[in-house]
């Protein structure tokens, strides 16, 4: 049975990195059927975030990753919020020091301060790893601050990573890493161990920043006599410069992905891709789809970059596939802000839009020229391949406006017959007509919909006016 888990710290509002992680965890529990659990990491009381925890649960929820244990929900290796689960480090770690695997240390900052080496590196140098056990046992009584750290045995520690493959690290270069911290609070380092055990976590997929660490987890599973999890370290994410995508360069956050107007699913599709293809070239997925063919071998060890213009399109196939009414629900509120006109038929107008835009946001812009036909140059009427400039123009719009004139039935499919039959009984091509109407309706270069549909949006009134005042211009 497949358990993965989302670990992250309360510390800010979900971005792009954090969401893949959450999504690959999620990936790869889904597709064998497992489990999902999330875990609130928030023994570092310094970087707490006041509401940070509610966003991450907003943001999953938005998102459609929806965990199956953690913070709210049943499960039985609960509670999921590290510094409610205090009382376990403790006691793990003094396990450790019973069997040799760690250490008190009473060094203070103004000596682990000294140790700092030309580069301003601190490596621990074991100073407190020789104190006898009864200095130990005086200097805690007379209530002396220490910490515990793990004593990093000799030898080498190997380890597979599914991504990144067999990995073997000198211990000289592992330092005795603090486990507990004199506040009492367990560090990162030590936390994530016992949890991922507690919650009999199979696959723990993390930034490929964690890879380094990694020897001194295993040390750590196996000192305690436990399973060691198989690892999946993903590949690093950077921006357009090529530094690595964070909080601090300005990632920009899901709740402002959202805000900005990316559908939830474009940006969960748009994340899966970001260091993971499938073995074909598809590119558009829902989540379900994802969960079917999501493998962790598939994942790359190469940095990705994150592209605001592939998200975007991406973003414009999922506008493409969602449903006429939950478009014309996105739309609806744009549409009407750029066509007042009580006559307004905005499932219509939804429903040429919503193949061409990228944002829903975007769809009132296509069609403003309905209420107020803009100010436009002349030069619009040009049209290489339709054969057109000006003065072919104004004589397809004369053309055009004798047709239109007594034409009774006034629907898309009249209108384009009587204007093939009024273009052939004068010498023009249909295109020699079709593109002036179009220009003289519209004002714009390019239209959701061609000129026939336009003037039925119109109406034949206001069609036959536009008409008119674009023979007068010309
Ligand atoms: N709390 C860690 C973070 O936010 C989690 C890393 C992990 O998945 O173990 O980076």
């Amino acid at each position: 049975m497949i358990r993965t888990r989302y670990a992250p710290s309360p510390t800010g509002f979900m971005h792009i990195g954090n969401l893949r992680s959450a999504l690959y965890e999620y990936l790869i529990a889904k597709h064998e059927g497992g489990t999902f659990v999330l875990r609130i990491e928030d023994t570092d009381q310094d970087r707490y975030v006041e509401g940070a925890a509610d966003a991450i649960f907003e943001t999953l929820r938005l998102t459609g990753l929806d965990f199956d244990e953690g913070p709210g929900k049943e499960g039985s290796y609960g509670p999921y919020i590290q510094s409610q689960r205090k009382a376990n480090y403790l006691p793990q770690a003094e396990k450790l020091v019973a069997g040799g695997h760690a250490y008190y240390c009473f060094c203070d900052k103004d000596r682990l301060d000294s140790l700092a080496d030309a580069h301003g590196i601190k490596k621990y140098d074991r100073y407190c790893a020789g104190l006898s056990k009864e200095e130990i046992a005086g200097r805690i009584q007379g209530g002396e601050a220490y910490v515990i750290r793990q004593l990093v045995p000799e030898g080498k520690t190997s380890f597979r990573d599914e991504v990144y493959g067999d990995i073997t690290m000198d211990n000289k270069e592992l330092e005795d890493q603090i486990l507990i911290k004199s506040d009492g609070m367990p560090t990162y380092n030590f936390a994530n161990v016992i949890d991922d055990h507690d919650m009999a976590i199979t696959h723990v997929a993390r930034g490929s920043e964690y890879l380094t660490s990694t020897p001194k987890y295993k040390l750590l599973y196996e000192a305690l006599g436990w399973d060691v999890p198989l690892f999946v370290h993903l590949p690093l994410l950077v921006n357009e410069n090529g530094q690595k995508l964070g909080k601090r360069n300005g990632a920009t956050s899901i709740p402002q992905l959202l805000e900005m107007g990316f559908l939830p699913q474009a940006i969960v599709n748009y994340a899966a891709l970001l260091g993971w293809s499938p073995t074909n070239n598809q590119e558009i997925f829902t989540l379900a789809q994802l969960e079917e063919i999501f493998e962790a071998k598939n994942i790359s060890k190469s940095p990705s970059t994150f592209d605001m213009v592939k998200l975007t399109w991406v973003n414009a196939e999922h506008i493409k596939r969602l449903a006429p009414e939950v478009f014309l629900g996105l739309a609806l509120p744009h549409l009407k802000d750029a066509v007042k006109s009580p006559a307004a038929d905005y499932a219509r107008l939804a429903a040429i839009t919503q193949s061409r835009v990228s944002f829903a946001h975007e769809a009132g812009e296509l069609v403003n020229f309905i209420d107020a036909l803009p100010e436009y140059d002349i030069e619009l009427y040009t049209h290489k391949k339709m054969k057109t400039n000006p003065e072919v123009a104004k004589q397809g719009l004369e053309v055009a406006l004798a047709t239109l004139e007594t034409l009774s039935d006034w629907t898309h499919d009249t209108i384009a017959a009587a204007v093939s039959a009024a273009a052939e009984a004068n010498g023009l091509s249909k295109g020699q007509l079709l593109w002036p109407i179009r220009t003289a309706l519209s004002g714009k270069p390019t239209t959701p919909c061609g000129a026939t549909e336009i003037c039925e949006l119109l109406g034949k009134e206001e069609s036959l006016k536009r008409i008119k005042a674009g023979i007068e211009k010309l």
